[in-house]
């Protein structure tokens, strides 16, 4: 067997076992595979609460289940998946990012966000990213592969577990949220079941690039989370220059995108404007944002950039965020400014995965 056949049964076979993960599975997807195996349905409820709210690991502690069924389930090569925390580092600010492993020496980081008795966790979706935004280190880190619904669940399965629980949960990590559709759509439906993890719709936000067909498939699913788009820029010229994905979806198709999700879910949709020193932070973009933005419901959050090592840009800086927020506030559009967080662990918008190759040790690290 030469060494291609080889890689291509490893991945044949990580398909297969990531299947029998129990970790991915949906209530519904449970009851048929527990009904496969000729039990009660309501059995899959046990299960899903087991995992997701006890947080164990191994199927022969859902004691519900009896002692031979749980052994039917190992034989069958069900299992429970869990990932690894490689590191966790705190900033002084009380952000705290952590670094954790999954098959194949791949990682993935995540960010605890404290804000009074706001803790929001930000989740990733992807292994590297395709998108290549040229503002971001993850675009810069060759994609891996897709997270299933479980991994991304267990990121907040793992923080909860560790710290207290989330209020709420932003799909803004590593990836792009919408490249990874239906293990995305999955674990948002797992982490709002009631007999898991329970966190209100209004309390998850997907953030996306502008995957402008994507964005209307969300708009037809059975839950709707807070649709965040990052958008960076007032004009496709500008946008492309940043985001290579406003070639394929240009600003006008995002925003009719937009629209049909707003048609269809009555709520308010966040437009994340990173602010980057001489590039998209003047008054001209502000009143061309205004421009576009003027019709649309929505709340702008402006963040100042958060530059990583090696890259080009600086942040805008709070006087011209200041300035830049009170053309968009006479225009009567919604603003928040968005303080930098965790920027001295690289847990900042924009800089997740900066320093992943430099990370060998296990377990706890603190800069303060
Ligand atoms: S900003 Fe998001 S979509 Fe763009 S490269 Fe970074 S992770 Fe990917």
């Amino acid at each position: 067997m030469n060494e291609n056949s080889t890689v291509r049964l490893a991945s044949v076979k990580l398909l297969e076992t990531m299947s029998n993960n129990l970790k991915d599975k949906t209530v519904k997807e449970l009851e048929q595979i527990i009904a496969g195996l000729g039990q009660k349905k309501y059995l899959a409820k046990y299960i899903f609460q087991f995992i997701h709210a006890e947080n164990v690991t191994e199927i022969s502690q859902i004691t519900p289940l009896s002692k031979a069924f749980r052994e039917k389930l190992i034989k069958n090569d069900y299992h429970i998946s869990q990932l690894n925390i490689l590191n966790k580092l705190t900033d002084k600010d009380g952000t705290i990012k952590y670094v954790f492993g999954l098959d194949n020496g791949n990682r993935v980081e995540t960010v605890l966000l404290l804000d009074g008795k706001r803790r929001t966790l930000c989740v990733s979706t992807q292994a590297g990213c395709k998108m290549g935004c040229e503002f971001c280190a993850t675009g810069k880190i060759k994609f891996r592969r897709n997270l299933s619904a479980g991994e991304i669940a267990d990121q907040v399965n793992i923080v909860q577990k560790g710290t207290g629980k989330i209020s709420n949960i932003v799909y803004m990590g590593m990836g792009e949220p919408l490249e990874n559709y239906e293990p995305v759509v999955k674990s948002v439906q797992i982490l709002n079941d009631p007999a898991g993890r329970n966190i209100g719709i209004r309390h998850i936000t997907v953030s996306t690039c502008g995957i402008a067909p994507a964005i209307k498939k969300l708009a037809y699913e059975k839950l709707h989370p807070r649709l965040a788009i990052s958008l960076n820029a007032p004009t496709n010229e500008l946008r492309t220059s940043l985001m290579p994905i406003n070639k394929k979806y240009p600003i006008a198709r995002l925003l009719e995108a937009v629209r049909i999700y707003q048609f269809k879910v009555k709520e308010r949709v966040t437009f994340e404007y990173v602010m980057i020193k001489g590039i998209n932070d003047s008054l001209l973009h502000a009143g061309q944002l205004v421009k576009l933005l003027r019709a649309v419901k929505c709340n702008v959050n402006l963040i100042e950039y958060n530059p990583h090592g090696g890259c080009k840009y600086k942040g805008s800086g709070r006087d011209t965020i200041s300035r830049f927020a009170e053309v968009i506030e006479e225009a009567g559009i919604e603003n928040t400014i968005r303080l930098k967080k965790g920027s001295s662990i690289c847990a900042a918008c924009g800089q997740l995965g900066a320093n992943l190759n430099n990370i060998s040790s296990t377990g706890d690290k603190h800069t303060a």
